[in-house]
């Protein structure tokens, strides 16, 4: 394949540092089995999705643009196997897309394709051409571990036993043999699941050769930082080298739109699981770069401040997975674009909306769409681009803007999918407006404000700068 060539000159740029281990942890090393030849990811990443596999140049421009600025922000493309069925799309396109885009823009930097979601049943399809996967056990959790393996975990663990003080935090912890015995009882299965998942990515691609992410995000349960910091020490026991850990935070992570709930709470909690990641790689010698993944990442406007606090805080990086956002902005460039283009956009929203309810059920628990406040297709059919657009783009507090409409469409490119060519055409054609909104979005309004720190330069509905 053309585009391993390219990879693995990437993949030797990375040996330069190694990883650390401090005393205690040493003797969690071997059975790690990491050392400098691992690939690695760096302290700040972004996870990007391309669902069409149009937008990767309009993506990396937005990381060209954050170097520019001085910060390091790896682009990392992920896909869901289920993105791809409804797509009827194939792994390999999505690594073709991040190749030619790096080529293009002339990034010297690392990038990697993840393998969004995966699990035992449907990893193999990503073994060729992803190195960098999400292993994802949610389903396992709460299915009850054996007494032998909870009871061979406590024992093994005493330091989680009693008062367990983190690093930079006031809070303390205690912990009783009960409370360690339960948890261990809900996660164990999940964490040894994972161990499967990853010994076949291994086999397959050789230790070190890849990035292991595992997601519990998409469960019904908050996992308190307790919770993560046992399911850390089971990862460590299972011998799972994860560089990124992407728990079910508090508060809902809707697709597309904001983040619901307390946002005051949100950074003390937050600052509790970047200490406990902290701990675990000490106590467990898990890979230093081990960092968070926030997933659903996008959009969470109110939530990013918090974000950036926190990992400046702590010196620590994060992972902050996208994906719907660049689609979105696909049909604002259209819809912008005027003629056939807007045309197209109300079409694709008219459809959506007759199949709303078979378009919004797989994803009840990741949208709150509110069906009184989506416009009649009728009424769309003679909006112009800029109320169109208005409504769609996600900037809060102007009055146009209309998440209920938006999350819809975030569910909605099963009807583009369906369009093919008629879609993919006017994609091609109006080109130049659509990255300029995918760049500007995912800079202006993640990277900026996640990663350096200000909000961009934030378009209001007019389009003019803010
Ligand atoms: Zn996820």
């Amino acid at each position: 394949m053309a585009t391993t060539g390219l990879t693995a000159k990437k993949s030797s740029l990375l040996q330069i540092q190694g990883w650390g281990f401090e005393p205690a942890a040493t003797k969690y090393a071997s059975r790690l089995n990491v050392d400098n030849k691992h690939l690695k990811l760096a302290k700040y990443s972004i996870g990007i999705g391309d669902r069409f596999a149009h937008q990767a140049k309009a993506q990396l421009q937005a990381c060209v643009q954050a170097l520019q600025n001085g910060v390091q922000v790896i682009p990392v493309w992920n896909k869901s196997n289920r993105e791809h069925t409804i797509i009827g799309s194939e792994p390999l396109s999505v690594r073709r897309a991040a190749d030619a885009a790096v080529q293009v823009l002339h990034w010297e930097e690392p990038y990697f394709c993840d393998a969004d979601h995966i699990t035992l049943q449907t990893v193999d399809r990503f073994l060729e051409s992803c190195d960098f996967y999400t292993i994802d056990v949610a389903d396992s959790i709460g299915k009850p571990a054996t007494a032998a393996d909870m009871e061979s975990f406590v024992r093994r663990h005493p330091e989680l036993l009693g008062r367990v003080q983190l690093e930079g935090v006031d809070e303390q912890f205690e912990v009783t043999r009960e409370h360690l015995t339960r948890t261990a009882e809900k996660f164990l299965v999940a964490v040894k699941k994972a161990g499967e998942v990853y010994r076949k990515i291994e086999y397959a691609k050789g230790a070190g050769n890849f990035i292991p992410e595992i997601s519990m995000d998409e469960s019904d349960r908050t996992q308190s930082t307790m919770d993560l910091l046992i399911i850390l020490a089971a990862i460590a026991d299972e011998g799972i080298p994860v560089q990124t850990i992407a728990p079910k935070f508090s508060g809902r992570f809707n697709k597309g739109v904001d983040y619901v709930g307390d946002v005051a709470q949100f950074e003390p909690e937050l600052a509790l699981d970047v200490a406990a990641i902290t701990y675990a790689v000490r106590q467990y010698g898990l890979p230093e770069n081990l960092k968070l993944s926030v997933h659903s990442g996008s959009d969470k406007f109110s939530i990013y401040p918090a974000i950036h606090a926190t990992i400046k805080r702590f010196n620590a990086g994060v992972h902050l997975k996208t994906a719907g956002t660049t689609w979105l902005e696909e049909l604002i460039g259209l819809a912008e674009a005027g003629g056939d283009g807007l045309a197209r956009a109300k079409e694709i929203y008219s459809e959506a909306f007759a199949r709303r309810d078979e378009l919004c059920s797989p994803y009840a628990t990741v949208i709150d769409v509110d069906p009184a406040k989506l416009p009649p297709p009728d009424e769309v059919r003679g909006w112009s681009s800029e109320q169109y657009t208005s409504a769609l783009r996600h900037v809060s507090g102007t009055a146009a803007y209309n998440s209920s409409f938006r999350q819809l469409l975030h569910v909605g490119f099963k009807i583009a999918a369906r369009m093919g060519r008629r879609y993919l055409d006017l994609l091609e054609l109006n080109e130049a407006v659509i990255a300029k909104n995918v760049t500007e979005n995912l800079y202006d309004r993640h990277i900026g404000p996640v990663f350096l720190g200000r909000a961009g330069t934030v378009r209001n509905s007019t389009g003019r700068n803010a």
